[in-house]
């Protein structure tokens, strides 16, 4: 049976950890949330990054705006928002309704205040080993990894998803860590192969329970990123949890494991934008 890795727990620590050090800047980090549209998911996560921002002091303002906003709105938004010296950090809420082009308007985001690292400019600096805001949901990870007291020096690490906001930034993470790492997608064969060479495992796939308990290689670590929602209302991961957890020797739960993480690193990330515009 696997150790269980407390996300909401070791979220709360890095959190309160964060608090006084905020506290001790001239003024509180500033974050602005932008929402567009009425998705409930995303809905959830503004509210819940909103609550950490507020709790741990840090300024904090949510820019609600109807699905049929236009993109000339968006950017001027954006822009308005750069030039705000009150606001350190912004983050667009993803996805954005169709008809709007989501790298046009996240690349208008002052690599600087990119609190969410999902500009070109940020993705290239981490792809180039010289990485300036990394995206929040990997870099979490990376603590979890770190806190499970896991030396990734030459393991066999294995990814599961290549999307910008997960999978790719994961897996140079995990590549800069020196881990011997592989990428899996849509279009890998035998998946359940390349996974059973995995030392580390890291899934980030949007499908229930996909990967099963008897892929995983006994001792791996496994992190479960996915996040999906059943008709009978129940949060699952992309890993079989029940099974994965006998062959495991570490195990992140859905929810409860990486979700945390995700918004512990957005306010870490806001705390560093705010202390380097201010100088200290
Ligand atoms: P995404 O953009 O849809 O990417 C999914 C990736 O999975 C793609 O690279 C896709 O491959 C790959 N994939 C799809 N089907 C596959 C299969 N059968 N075998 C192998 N790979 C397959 O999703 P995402 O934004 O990265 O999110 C992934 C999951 O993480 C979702 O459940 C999401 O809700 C969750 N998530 C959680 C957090 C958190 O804070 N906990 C944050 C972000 C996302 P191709 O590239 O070939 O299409």
């Amino acid at each position: 049976m696997s150790r269980v890795l407390d996300g909401k727990e070791l979220a709360k620590e890095l959190n309160q950890a964060l608090k006084p050090r905020a506290a001790a800047l001239a003024r509180p980090p500033g974050l602005a949330v932008v929402l567009v549209g009425e998705d409930p998911a995303s809905q959830v996560y503004v509210r819940r990054k909103g609550e950490v921002a507020e709790r741990l002091g840090f300024h904090h303002q949510q820019i609600t705006l109807p699905a049929d906003t236009s993109q000339a709105r968006l950017i001027e938004i954006v822009d308005a928002l750069n030039a705000d010296a009150a606001v350190d950090g912004i983050l667009v809420q993803l996805p954005l309704p169709k008809g709007i082009d989501t790298d046009l308007v996240v690349n208008r985001i002052d690599p600087d205040k990119d609190v969410d690292g999902f500009t070109d400019a940020n993705a290239g600096r981490l792809a180039r080993g010289r990485p300036n805001f990394v995206a929040c949901t990997p870099k979490g990870v990376m603590r979890l990894i770190a806190h499970a007291g896991v030396n990734l020096e030459g393991v066999n690490a294995v990814v599961v998803g290549r999307s910008n906001i997960v999978g790719r930034p994961q897996a140079q993470l995990l590549e800069q860590a020196n881990a011997t790492v592989t990428i899996c997608h849509s279009r890998t064969r035998d998946l359940a192969a390349v996974i059973g060479t995995a030392d580390v495992l890291v899934v980030a796939i949007g499908k229930a329970e996909m990967v099963k308990g008897a892929w995983i290689k006994p001792g791996a670590v496994v992190i479960d990123v996915g996040m999906n929602r059943l008709a009978d209302g129940r949060l699952v991961g992309d890993v079989e949890y029940e099974a994965a957890a006998q062959r495991a020797s570490v195990i992140t739960p859905v929810p409860g494991g990486v979700g945390p993480l995700t918004i512990a690193m957005l306010m870490d990330n806001t705390y560093e934008a705010a202390r380097r515009r201010q100088g200290r």
